[in-house]
């Protein structure tokens, strides 16, 4: 595979980052789309950018989602999307409790393995609202964006950009990405 088969990709989180956080969300019903989220979602969709959740789940191993919800969750998440026209490549959730010390809670990067070697790292970027996003982020060797929502952070390491919200993220990314720069001469 050469560097031109390499894909730009946005590594969401989920909880916080692109939906309300319900502390352990069991419901579709109560799926809510962060305001702005999709209309960012779209921008970057159509700049060309794969969408991909990755998200830490361990509501499953506590007993307090249930797996058949949590598949309905993302479901009704990529079909509310769709209607916007908007395309989720993966969602990868890792099921584990912090203590089972599992090679796929974030911020390891065991969820994403298949997608290691197609990352194109110069064009690709983490979204999240937690210190685990930006170590994800750096642990994938990608640029990362911390939505910060009025409250201090304990941050073990820089994020790349801090934003008040989710589409001053996406506007962020989309200038300090290479994506169709040499498009602009032509
Ligand atoms: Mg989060
Ligand atoms: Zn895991």
């Amino acid at each position: 595979m050469g560097q031109y088969d390499k894909l730009p990709i946005i590594f969401l989180d989920r909880d916080g980052t692109i939906i309300v956080d319900k502390v352990y969300l069991n419901d579709p019903n109560e799926v809510e789309f962060i305001d702005g989220v999709i209309e960012g979602l779209k921008k970057l969709y159509l700049y060309g950018f794969k969408l991909v959740i990755v998200t830490n789940q361990s509501g499953i191993s506590r007993g307090l989602v249930q797996l058949e919800n949590l598949n309905l969750i993302h479901k009704k998440m990529v079909n509310v999307l769709k209607s916007f026209g908007i395309e989720i490549y993966r969602i990868y959730y890792c099921p584990h409790l912090p203590s089972d010390n599992c090679s796929c809670r974030k911020p390891k990067i065991g969820l994403v393995e298949e997608l290691l070697d197609k990352i194109d790292v110069n064009n690709s970027f983490v979204i999240g609202d937690k210190d685990t996003d930006v170590l994800f982020g750096k642990n994938l060797g990608v640029k990362t964006v911390l939505i910060q929502q009025n409250r201090e952070l304990q941050l073990s390491c820089k994020p790349d950009f801090i934003s008040a919200d989710f589409i001053s993220a996406v506007n962020w990314i989309l200038k300090n990405c290479n994506l169709h720069k040499n498009l602009n001469g032509i």
